[in-house]
């Protein structure tokens, strides 16, 4: 038992760092540095500051445990209570164990160890000294014995080690009347009783004071961890803002030069076409093609940067309607190649979204679904899941699919798996899809085979 937890003691495993510090602090007394020998075995075997905690806390009970027990010992020897000394004397080697096994590294078996030994120690006291003797009271302060030598988030642990006294008590109820003779004089039962009750309110408010500290070190490690996030997201921030602002600029200053090349390369074939002869037609055809390419870029580059900013209030949007826009503007092109879109099950409403990001993402990923297809009929087929917090939108198409080796680069800026003159694109779309659906705290991934083509999904919370 801990019998002699004394003041001092307790002042010792009050403050975690005050604790280490002193356990680690001078060692001029000879029975401080002793003391504080026995409270480091196996703490510096471990890596973790507050593994090696605990470790020094089970050594620390142990240890009183043993000076208490030891005490007691004396007693019983002085009263001549043989049962009683034997368990004395086992709790005593159990507690010279709980050390031991700390010695050498076994930290979680010791811990174990001692809390079922002390706690059948006071289970079979409690039964062999009577219910005067109050014994049994020490179950209810050993509850707090797995919040000392555990961290609190060891739930398994910490409830095992609390059930079990509480487990133990009740069931002392039923096994004490089968213990009748108890062979203690009232008045042995009367110091006992005192005894305990001392050491009961000393334990008590070292765990009372241990629960406390334990909710001040959780707040602090919460406060410090939320303004550390709070930090790098600002940080991720300013440096998103700074990027978009960039490459915003650079775009922008861009379009008029670019725009300029374009121009006068087309009024060099309108105008001096005879002139020149067909090589040179060529060359101006390939530098024309060029300069639109790099606008339809800027464009799209200016595009990306764009989302989310100068948006008007998000509205509720109809998909049905988006959907029916995008098979209206794209009629003629479905007419050509034999192609069509399904909306498989009505779309819903969506509330607090923008209706042109909205189009975009939807408009890229079917228009996707027909450019990267070679079948006589492309089809798209549209459909939806509802949950809690998110609708789920499939877009699948009939297409030449993609390897799923690409299912996270095919959502960078610039990232194309075929030539310019296969497909024509700019590989922006589907970066700004994932960036629009980010925006609206959802996902995109596809699944793909080359047999059965593409299905892009993407999710859109809820608001
Ligand atoms: P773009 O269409 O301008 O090339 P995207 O960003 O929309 O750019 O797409 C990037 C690449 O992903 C495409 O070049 C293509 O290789 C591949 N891809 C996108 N959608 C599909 C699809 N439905 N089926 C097959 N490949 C696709």
């Amino acid at each position: 038992m801990s019998d002699s937890l004394n003041a001092n003691e307790i002042s010792l495993v009050e403050d975690s760092s005050g604790f280490e510090e002193r356990v680690l602090a001078n060692n001029q007394n000879p029975l401080t540095s002793t003391f504080n020998a026995l409270l480091n075995i196996g703490a510096n075997a471990v890596d973790h500051h507050n593994q090696q905690k605990y470790i020094r806390i089970t050594n620390f009970l142990a240890l009183n445990t043993f000076v208490g027990t030891f005490i007691y010992l004396s007693i019983a020897l002085f009263w001549e209570k043989w049962y009683w000394f034997s368990s004395l004397a086992a709790l005593c080697i159990l507690s010279l164990g709980v050390i031991g096994l700390n010695a050498l590294g076994k930290v979680n078996v010791s811990r174990i160890i001692f809390i079922l030994s002390i706690n059948s120690f006071v289970f079979l006291n409690a039964l062999l000294v009577g219910p005067a003797g109050s014994v049994q009271n020490y179950f209810m302060v050993f509850v707090i014995v797995p919040l000392l030598i555990y961290d609190i988030r060891e739930v398994g642990v910490v409830l095992f080690g609390i059930l079990l006294p509480a487990l133990l008590i009740y069931f002392y109820d039923f096994a004490s009347p089968l213990f009748k003779e108890h062979n203690f004089l009232p008045e042995q039962q009367l110091l006992l009783h005192k005894i305990g009750v001392v050491i009961q309110m000393l334990l008590t408010l070292l765990g009372v004071y241990q629960l406390a500290r334990y909710s001040k070190i959780t707040e602090a490690d919460l406060e410090a961890s939320n303004a550390q996030m709070m930090l790098q997201t600002a940080e991720l921030k300013r440096s998103n803002s700074d990027l978009e602002q960039f490459a915003y600029i650079i775009s922008h200053d861009l379009k008029t030069p670019v725009r300029n090349i374009s121009s006068f390369m087309n009024l060099l074939m309108n105008k001096h076409s005879a002139e020149l002869n067909a090589e040179a037609r060529e060359f101006v055809g390939y530098s024309h093609q060029g300069a639109k390419r790099l606008e339809r870029l800027i464009d799209d580059v200016l595009a990306y940067c764009r989302i989310g900013t100068n948006l008007p209030r998000p509205i509720p949007v109809n998909l049905n309607d988006v959907v029916n826009t995008i098979r209206f503007e794209m009629r003629e092109r479905l007419a050509g190649v034999n192609g069509k879109i399904n909306i498989n099950k009505e779309l819903p409403q969506v509330n607090n979204v923008h209706a042109s990001l909205i189009y975009h993402i939807f408009q890229n990923l079917i228009s996707n679904g027909l450019k990267f297809n070679k079948s006589d009929a492309p089809e798209i087929n549209i459909n939806w899941t509802n949950s809690l917090n998110y609708y789920t939108f499939s877009i699948h198409d009939n297409g030449i699919g993609i390897s799923q080796e690409y299912s996270t680069t095919i959502f960078q800026m610039f990232k194309r798996l075929h030539n310019e003159t296969d497909y024509d694109g700019t590989g922006i779309g589907l970066a700004i899809c994932k960036k629009i659906v980010e925006y609206y705290h959802g996902e995109i991934w596809f699944d793909s085979s080359e047999q059965k083509g593409t299905t892009f999904y993407f999710t859109i919370r809820k608001f």
